[in-house]
Order: structure tokens, then sequence, then C-alpha cells
């Protein structure tokens, strides 16, 4: 651990006074490491008008640089395969189906996995929410329509303070987010951020306005008024 001129020298230190020292060095390492595991991380993802050439790559998954949808996509899929205890959606639309099967494999492997939906998305055209609920993923939307289900955020193993992540933003997850819109999305593991985003998830999904799918007495009125 120490060399010998190093030895020596603290062997010339008086033993109380060496062993403050090596507690206070101590404390400081582990101090320097708990700052480094609970340091924020914050990762921007931003489509803009040039995600349009990345059309192709969603196919071919191949990136072609640092802003690439399907660097973007990847970087999603990659958290939902990561999540060890509970992955929480939040999503107006959901119809990547690449995105479902990780969210369904998730279920699949024991992660706890909650989906809120928005009521009149469940019955737009390539919506998968309907499709991860008839495979047993608990999925709630509002009862009755009285404004949309607006959000799109996801919260990884929102209980473990080592790997508790959120991703939010304006971002829904199809195709069109990542190539055609102008988009923002956060990832991070900021503890603030992850409980707040946590503590709306619950209530939403505690909330009496909401039920799961096959139970929502649910009356659309106007589907006209939809957006992607
Ligand atoms: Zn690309």
């Amino acid at each position: 651990m120490f060399g010998p001129a190093v030895a020596v020298t603290l062997l010339s230190i008086p033993p109380l006074l060496l062993i403050k020292y090596l507690n206070y060095k101590s404390n400081k390492l582990s101090n320097t490491l708990q700052q480094e595991v609970n340091k924020d991380q914050f990762k921007y993802m931003f489509v803009t008008h040039k995600n349009r050439l990345c059309s192709p790559h969603l196919n071919t998954r191949l990136i072609c640089g640092t802003n690439c949808s399907y660097l973007y996509l990847k970087n999603i899929l990659n958290l939902i395969n990561q999540a060890q205890e509970s992955v929480c959606v939040a999503m107006y639309h959901l119809s990547l189906d690449d995105i479902y099967h990780a969210i369904l494999n998730a279920h699949n492997r024991g992660v706890h996995v909650r989906v809120i939906a928005d009521l009149v998305m469940l019955t737009t055209f390539g919506n998968r929410v309907n499709k991860l609920f008839s495979k047993d993923v608990p999925a709630k939307a509002p009862k009755i329509r009285f404004g949309l289900m607006h959000h799109k955020f996801m919260l990884i193993d929102q209980k473990n303070a080592t790997n508790a992540k959120v991703l939010y933003g304006s971002l829904n997850y199809t195709v069109n987010a990542l190539i055609n819109n102008w988009e923002f999305v956060l990832l991070t593991n900021s503890a603030h951020i992850v409980k707040r985003f946590s503590d709306e998830f619950e209530f939403l999904w505690d909330n009496e306005n909401f039920a799961y799918l096959g139970t929502s007495n649910v009356e659309i009125q106007d589907a006209s008024s939809t957006e992607v």
C-alpha cells in the first residue's frame, strides 16, 4: 500500500495523530466516492429538421452521429433494457415497435411495468398500449375525456437510489417524433427530479379519474383533435 519512504514517515508520527490522519484520508476518499455516485447526470437529446436524414437509420440501425435519431432510440431502449425493478411510462402516444417490445420484455423478465396512456390515442392507428395491456402489462387511461393525457415521461427504477432515472420532454414514442418533429428529451438521474416525476406518476396511477384499460367505461366524443 505504501512505499518504504512513506512507511518510515508514517511510523515516525505519534500513533494518535496517525490514526486521526488515516481517518481523515479515509473519510475524504469515502466522501469523494459518494459524490461520484450521487453526481447528477444530464443527457440532452434534441430532434431538429436535420433528423429527417436519419429516417433510413431507424431501419439500417446505423448511427450517423451524436444527434442521430437511431442513437436517441437506442438510448431509450437501453434505458428500458437496463431496468432492474420498475418501468413507469406516461405517454401520450406510443407506436414505436422497438419500444413496445422493450417494455414487453421488461414486463416478461419480472420488472414491474406500468403504463399510463391517453384515452383517445389508444384508438389511434399504430398505438401499442392496448397490445401491451392484452399481454398483461398494467395500463391505465383517463376514464373520461376532459383533456389530453399529454405527458411524455418514463421512470426507471424509481425507488432504487443508484439506478433511478427519468426521461422527459416533448417526444412521443413515435417515428415522427424521432425524425420529423422538433423535439427535446432529457435523461437524468437527478434524485429530486426523479422524485417529483415519481410522485406525479403515483398520483395519476392512484387517481380516481384513471382506470385500467379493460375496466374503463369510456366515451370518446371527438377523436378528430388528436395530435402526434
Ligand atoms: Zn442518423
